[in-house]
């Protein structure tokens, strides 16, 4: 257990989300040294030093959201609760970056990721307090529903008679179904494979208009049928592995003029990227790049109202010592109908 002095807190761990980029660094890891992974945090706080206490509001006994990024708090970016963009916390420029799940446990206080059962918190962590009316489990939905309002709302501008093509059903999908639903979008067409038949219709229960089994009708013809021919405003890319189709597809599937593509490009290159399209189409293209401060205050409110049936979300849950298994569950090796997979170091509830 580290010494946490003034400055510092302990958290001990309830829930760590396991996602996609898990899966991708642990099958190649972001740096050399030894890595606790967990991303994505909440517990309760056991241990905490006067002046965090004083800076954060919070003393032991309350239960936290842990943004994954640990920023400098003193940057343009920090002083705007973007901690994304912070350098502190960009392990791709910083060698000496922070951020939970991907810094090295060499580095003083050592516990710097969610899969364990207790976390170290600095006074400058990213905190964000439950409300005693969220449990851990649905708490630990925080992430994939502040990238969803992010992505959706901020970034691409969401609104009242919005329409909007999600790509893929995973747990990202879902939650930008959940925003643009809250936002008030009309159109909203959730596409998937024929494996995604469970989280499709899930998709439904949480407010998508129409799904589409791209292996069962062509994407293209059903959004243009369910637009009048139109194109939709909005088109966010949720789909993990799919290669260049779904940027292509989003280019054809958005209206006439002006319309707005959320990609998360894991593509190294693009070959014969559609520029010429893209330019006549004065199409934008935005990165879905996490969230802010405020878009995770969001998600609580979101959670904390009950207004969509977000527990559905949560399918799979496993110990500490199966975090391997775990891992290979959110990659979809193990199970059909996977969303979102928790790790609880200390059990069940
Ligand atoms: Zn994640
Ligand atoms: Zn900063």
């Amino acid at each position: 257990m580290p010494d946490v002095g003034p400055d510092g807190a302990v958290m001990k761990v309830e829930v760590a989300g396991v996602c996609g980029t898990d899966v991708k660094i642990y099958s190649s890891p972001v740096i050399g040294a030894p890595v606790i992974m967990g991303h994505e945090n909440v517990g309760v706080i056991v241990e905490a030093g006067a002046r965090f206490a004083e800076r954060q509001g919070l003393v032991p006994g309350d239960r936290v959201f842990v943004e994954h990024y640990v920023p400098c708090m003193r940057c343009d970016w920090c002083r705007a609760g973007e901690y994304r963009h912070c350098e502190a916390t960009d392990w791709r420029t910083n060698p000496d970056a922070r951020r939970y799940g991907y810094t090295s446990a060499d580095n003083p206080h050592h516990l710097w990721g969610g899969f364990a059962q207790y976390m170290y918190l600095p006074w400058n962590a990213a905190l964000h307090k439950v409300p005693d009316s969220v449990s851990a489990e649905l708490a630990g939905l925080v992430t994939p529903l502040s990238n969803g309002i992010e992505w959706a709302l901020v970034d691409a501008g969401v609104r009242y008679d919005s329409t909007v093509l999600i790509q893929g059903p995973g747990q990202q999908g879902l939650s930008q179904t959940v925003a643009c639903k809250q936002a008030g979008a009309t159109t909203i067409i959730v596409t998937g494979t024929s494996r995604d038949a469970a989280r499709l219709d899930l998709a439904r229960k949480l407010g998508a208009d129409h799904v589409v089994d791209v292996q069962r009708d062509d994407p293209l013809t059903a959004v243009m049928d369910l637009t009048g021919g139109r194109g939709v405003d909005v088109v966010l890319d949720c789909t993990s592995g799919a290669g260049t189709t779904p940027v292509l597809l989003g280019v054809d599937a958005l209206k006439r003029r002006a319309g707005t593509l959320v990609i998360q490009g894991e593509l190294a290159a693009f070959p014969d990227f559609p520029v010429k399209k893209l330019t006549e189409k004065a199409i934008t293209i935005k990165s879905a790049r996490g969230h802010s401060f405020r878009s995770c205050e969001l998600a609580l409110d979101q959670l904390a109202s009950r207004r969509f049936p977000l527990d559905l979300l949560s399918t799979h849950t496993f110990g500490l010592t199966e975090a391997d298994l775990a891992i290979r569950t959110a990659g979809g090796e193990e199970a059909d109908g996977v969303i979102h997979v928790s790790l609880m170091p200390w059990g069940q509830g």
